[in-house]
């Protein structure tokens, strides 16, 4: 959860907000109609917002103050202002602000959310900045701490690769050209050779004059260029265009790879991301679990109190198994009310236990809903050992959940593959 500051004079507009606001369930926001009141939420929250939505023309507070007193907290703003006067907007855009979005119509209050959002997710956000230049490395991270980015930086490519290695959270690099040891081209070309452009970005700076400096760098598989000299407006753009890609291929991986009503991954990805798992556990000669959950008269449910109360019935299925899992076990739903699961590095013992407890968690799970509280069980099949593939795995642990249908339901039933190797 992220706590922003709203300031606005006009009820309407505080509104307006309030209901975009909505479509954010990761943002708490305080709301002040005066630069009192402002004062008054940073003192009593100790100035800790991490973004700040800012009216510039404040009855207590008509020429952009507010700003200047979110800024002397720290506090990243985007103001949203009707005020078209020129030095005004001039002279708070040389301050620590991230957009200006002009209220002009009903949209901008949306563009004004989204900034805030950009930045929000900022404070998640690892660049690594890699140059030779110490002065140009300092501008370049002085530009990005403001916008409460972490950074890291290196002085060379290799320092650079070596830095990437061991930070799995970067997801944009930004290189210089002239370098030591390894030179921008040629750290743009071995990222390359590990990351794709849709899971790690990389902006090149060079002079203007070398283009084709420029040129080789986009055919390593850099994402952008900017040229030096640039102003912080550029680079911020620049960055901002490039993380927000980068937040567009997660979401469509996401869209494919993921369920939509519960957030798991789906039957495909199950498939595509468990049998890299199962042949390296094979190899190893080490076994693993599968485990196919299936909810007992699901269909009752959705008789008695209709299709939306047994949506959330099977939303309830995700809580219990990432309250339960480890995070590496690979949880998807197999289809309407079937859940299927790959562990690996597990005993049998283990197995049984971790199963044992989620069909009990079940059982005595009170499910509130907004009509009624519902309960329900499940039925578990797991097969345990290592089959000759994974659909192997899975069609025992199918039959296994088969008998546990048969022999009165809500309950765990183990099987083996018939030839262990
Ligand atoms: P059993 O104990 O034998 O598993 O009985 P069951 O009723 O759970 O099994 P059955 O396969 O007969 O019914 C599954 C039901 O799940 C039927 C289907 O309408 C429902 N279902 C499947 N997907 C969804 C979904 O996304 N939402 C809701 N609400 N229901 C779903
Ligand atoms: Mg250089
Ligand atoms: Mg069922
Ligand atoms: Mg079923």
């Amino acid at each position: 959860m992220k706590k922003i500051l709203v300031v606005d004079d006009s009820k309407t507009i505080l509104t307006l907000i309030k209901t975009e606001l909505k479509k954010y369930d990761d943002i708490e926001a305080y709301f002040a109609e005066s630069f009192k009141e402002t004062m008054r939420l940073l003192r009593e929250n100790g100035g800790e917002f991490h973004a700040a939505l800012l009216d510039l023309n404040l009855p207590d507070a008509p020429n952009g103050e507010v700003v200047k007193l979110a800024n002397s907290h720290g506090i990243p703003a985007v103001v949203l202002s009707a005020t078209v006067n020129k030095e005004l907007k001039e002279s708070i855009l040389k301050r620590d602000i991230i957009d200006f979005v002009l209220k002009d119509d009903p949209s901008s209050i949306h563009f004004a959310l989204k900034a805030i959002q950009r930045t929000l997710k900022n404070y998640d956000t690892t660049i690594l900045v890699v140059d030779d230049s110490l002065v140009y490395r300092a501008t370049i991270t002085g530009t990005l701490k403001r916008l409460h980015i972490n950074v890291l930086e290196a002085k060379d490519g290799l320092e650079a690769l070596d830095l990437i290695n061991k930070h799995p959270e970067i997801s944009l690099v930004i290189t210089d050209y002239e370098m030591p040891n390894m030179d921008g081209h040629e750290l743009t070309f071995k990222i390359r050779e590990t990351y794709k452009k849709d899971q790690l970005s990389i902006i090149a700076i060079s002079s203007l004059e070398k283009q084709e400096t420029i040129t080789k760098f986009l055919r390593f598989g850099a994402n952008d260029f900017i040229h030096k000299p640039f102003t912080d407006n550029e680079i911020i753009t620049r960055i901002n265009a490039n993380l927000e890609l980068l937040d567009l291929f997660s979401q469509i991986k996401d869209m494919a790879n993921k369920d939509f009503l519960t957030g798991l991954y789906n039957r495909r990805y199950f498939f595509d991301a468990g049998k890299p798992i199962f042949s390296k556990n094979r190899r190893k000669k080490s076994p693993m679990a599968v485990a196919m959950i299936d909810i007992d008269k699901f269909k009752n449910i959705n008789d008695t109190y209709g299709h939306d109360i047994g949506d959330i019935a099977i939303k309830e299925v995700k809580n219990i198994l990432e309250e339960t899992l480890r995070s590496s076990d690979l949880v998807s739903r197999f289809g309407g009310e079937e859940f299927c699961i790959l562990l690996e590095d597990i005993t049998e013992d283990d197995t049984i236990k971790v199963f044992e407890k989620i069909r009990l968690l079940f059982e005595e799970n009170d499910i509130v809903t907004p009509k009624v509280n519902i309960k329900y069980t499940v039925s578990i099949g797991i097969c345990y050992g290592i089959a000759k593939n994974l659909d192997e795995m899975i069609k025992i642990s199918d039959e296994a959940l088969y008998y546990s249908k048969e022999h009165g339901r809500n309950q765990v039933a183990i099987q083996k593959p018939s030839v262990q190797e």
